[in-house]
């Protein structure tokens, strides 16, 4: 089955390490039959544009402004980025985090993103506090329900989800295939009764945290993971392209 694979580069790569990043990967994944997301910091998304012009791999941003166009001084809006991607990562941790966003902006976020036509990646996690207090699907399914709040049938089938534990981001600790599909599974059936059964198998769920070569494929061979979002090993175009290939 296609998987997704999507590297978020975060604030990393100049405009020169990128094209040579380009021009490694392009052969190396050319007949991978998975669906690749390049998700590069925005100033770089016009030179990867065209970089992977006339292939299969596809664009996103990593974050947009909840607003279409105004007096916000160093935002990006989808209406923008709508011209050079086709995805956008919304509410990843360290967004969350670092930069105060709530569920509640990560919801207008995604609402806007939908309006423009982009496709949200939408990520949620829990802390190891969290996980530790046994309470992570009691927190999965209140950020789940507020992030995707007011959002109807047709707008749900479009989004992709990402679970990405908070302890397993760059950290080099891994959910285990058996912890993560364990999550998954949770994070399908919230979805399967908030909305059907049907709908739940349609929307992909990827995994995130610390995904590299040696273990994509045991995490992509779990019933309920439908690709990964990969952070540090997706900078590196031999290393991505061995997970793209999986
Ligand atoms: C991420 O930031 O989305 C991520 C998964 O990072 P890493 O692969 O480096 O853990």
């Amino acid at each position: 089955m296609q998987k997704i694979l999507v590297a978020n580069w975060k604030m990393n790569h100049s405009l020169k390490s990128a094209n040579d990043f380009a021009k490694k990967f392009i052969p190396l994944v050319k007949d991978s039959r998975n669906k690749i997301i390049i998700c590069p910091p925005f100033p770089l998304l016009p030179a990867m544009k065209e970089n992977f012009f006339r292939t299969a791999i596809l664009l996103g941003a990593q974050n947009a402004y909840f607003e279409n166009s105004g007096a916000f001084t160093g935002e990006t809006s989808p209406a923008l980025l709508k011209d050079f991607c086709a995805h956008v990562i919304i509410g990843h941790s360290e967004r969350r985090n670092i930069f105060s966003e709530t569920d509640e902006i990560v919801n207008k976020k995604i609402l806007l993103a939908l309006e423009n036509n982009l496709i949200p990646i939408v990520c949620i996690g829990e802390s190891l506090e969290v996980r530790e207090k046994n309470s992570a699907e009691k927190f999965l399914g209140s950020q789940l329900s507020n992030s995707l709040k007011n959002l109807n049938e047709p707008q749900i089938s479009k989004i992709i989800i990402a679970y990405e534990p908070i302890w397993a981001i760059g950290t080099g600790k891994t959910a285990s295939p058996q912890q993560a599909q364990e999550t998954h599974a949770f994070v399908r059936n919230w979805l399967s009764k908030k909305y059907s059964l049907q709908l739940a198998q349609k929307i992909p769920i990827l995994y995130g945290g610390s995904a590299k070569p040696e273990n994509a494929k045991s995490l992509l061979s779990q019933k309920d993971i439908d690709g990964l979002l990969v952070g540090g090993a997706s900078l590196d175009a031999e290393l991505f392209a061995k997970i793209a290939n999986c």
